[in-house]
């Protein structure tokens, strides 16, 4: 009888064990997902200075023509915004944070109110 209460004891920190191992893990792996997401951001942002710098040196008509190239700003920039507006959309879609309070960090709970009312704006 005594056997079967040594044995429940060694279970019982094994199990205790493999739950802190799991737990470390986890963190692991949500410092992983975050790394992960901080790469994907730049790499994206890389690649458009990339385009901008390989794309430069050849000129382009709105350059000949400064009233058109006006326009063609400020449209450029509302769709800057929009396409910056709607990365963070997706972002936050994929489980990340938006708002400045915890930008880049997984949301692990659900709904974030900070996120929520960013988004709302
Ligand atoms: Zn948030």
């Amino acid at each position: 009888m005594n056997d079967i209460f040594l044995r429940v004891d060694e279970l019982e920190s094994q199990l205790g064990r493999i739950h802190s191992d799991f737990g470390e893990l986890k963190l692991k792996f949500k410092e992983l997902l975050e790394e992960n997401q901080r790469l994907r951001i730049e790499n994206q942002q890389l690649r458009k200075v990339l385009k901008r710098e390989t794309t430069a040196d050849i000129p382009t008509e709105a350059a000949e023509e400064p009233a058109a190239a006006k326009g063609e700003d400020k449209g450029t920039l509302a769709a800057a915004v929009g396409e910056g507006y709607d990365n963070l959309a997706r972002l936050y879609h994929e489980g990340f944070h938006i708002c400045n309070v915890y930008y880049g960090h997984l949301r692990m709970e659900g709904d974030c109110l900070f996120c929520l009312s960013f988004l709302s704006k």
